[in-house]
């Protein structure tokens, strides 16, 4: 195995132009999460409050930036987002202001929280979507990754959903091989389907190998950072990056994207405005986004 550095250097670092701001994402509880799945690339947990949760003053600060910039749509996530004490009251913020999409592992999701975003859909301008993390059909499956007992409570929390007419997208991470295959998916969304689901979207996401996910199998290595080295990227990639179009605003700041959360070098400033600019993708885990076709994206 090659050593493996840090990061590229910018000679040898893909160049990302920012196409435009379309989408801000907030890392609204920092990395506080209700749980603490092996996989998580960026190691959340009920004790993680290295990266704090978001002040609501802020969030809404800037949303008004963001607004102002002609940012078209919002995705909420941690964490677990609906943790965050003004939860609510800020989804109603954001859906004055645009589209949202939540990304929730769906414990919180009680019949009293499913009513309540049932409101917030009624009530918005703007579309409202939620995403809910389950990683298998079983708890054989799920738990060994999420913690015992996940699987019963995520999908009682699909299930209220669906019983007010939400259908949430349903997303799982390809934490072992053949989930994602042509067969699986099928399975899968007839599986979303028996939960009550009567527009099932299923979203099967590539291992990102940082943060936790590192001690449950591997990092990423030299040859990943190889991979990536003076690449070219086709508009189709630049596209579909989530980095060429949003940036993420965390507690410290805003950052190139959800994922990098734990590097330092993808802070970029204090304000929307400040990260108005091409970006190098000079990190390993670009490599699963450029040649595994990531995109954070519902
Ligand atoms: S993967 Fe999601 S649900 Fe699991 S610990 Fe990380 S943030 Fe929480
Ligand atoms: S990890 Fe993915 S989304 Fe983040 S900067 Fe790299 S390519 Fe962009």
């Amino acid at each position: 195995m090659l050593p493996v550095p840090a990061v590229l250097d910018d000679a040898h670092a893909p160049s990302l132009p920012l196409t435009a701001l379309d989408t801000v994402w907030f890392q609204l509880t920092g990395t506080l999460c209700n749980i603490a799945c092996r996989h998580c690339f960026i190691t959340c947990g009920p004790l993680e409050t290295r990266v704090p949760m978001m002040d609501a003053a802020d969030v809404t600060r800037f949303l008004d930036e963001a607004v102002a910039l002609g940012v078209r749509d919002y995705y909420f996530t941690g964490g677990e987002p609906m943790l965050h004490p003004e939860f609510w009251s800020l989804v109603g913020a954001t859906l004055a202001r645009g589209p949202l999409t939540v990304l929730t592992n769906g414990i919180l999701i009680d019949g009293d929280a499913a009513g309540r975003a049932r409101r917030a859909f009624d009530d918005a301008r703007y579309s409202f979507d939620l995403r809910v993390s389950l990683d298998g059909m079983s708890a054989a499956e799920n738990d060994p990754v999420r913690g015992k007992g996940t699987f019963v409570t995520i999908t009682a929390g699909i299930a209220e959903l669906a019983r007010v007419g939400l259908s949430p997208a349903v997303t799982v991470v390809e934490h072992r091989q053949g989930l994602a295959a042509e067969a699986a998916r099928s399975e899968f969304l007839g599986f979303a389907r028996s939960l009550g689901l009567t527009h099932p979207r299923v979203k099967f996401l590539p291992l990102l190998r940082i943060g936790r996910e590192e001690r449950r199998t591997h990092g990423y290595d030299g040859e990943d950072l190889a991979a990536l080295s003076g690449l070219t990227l086709s508009p189709e990639v630049v596209e579909a990056l989530v980095c060429s179009s949003s940036r993420l605003v965390t507690a410290h700041g805003v950052m190139t994207c959800p994922i990098l959360l734990d590097a330092p070098s993808a802070m970029m400033g204090r304000t929307l405005a400040e990260t108005l600019r091409p970006i190098k993708l000079q990190w390993a885990a670009c490599k699963t986004c450029v040649v595994e076709g990531l995109s954070c994206r519902t």
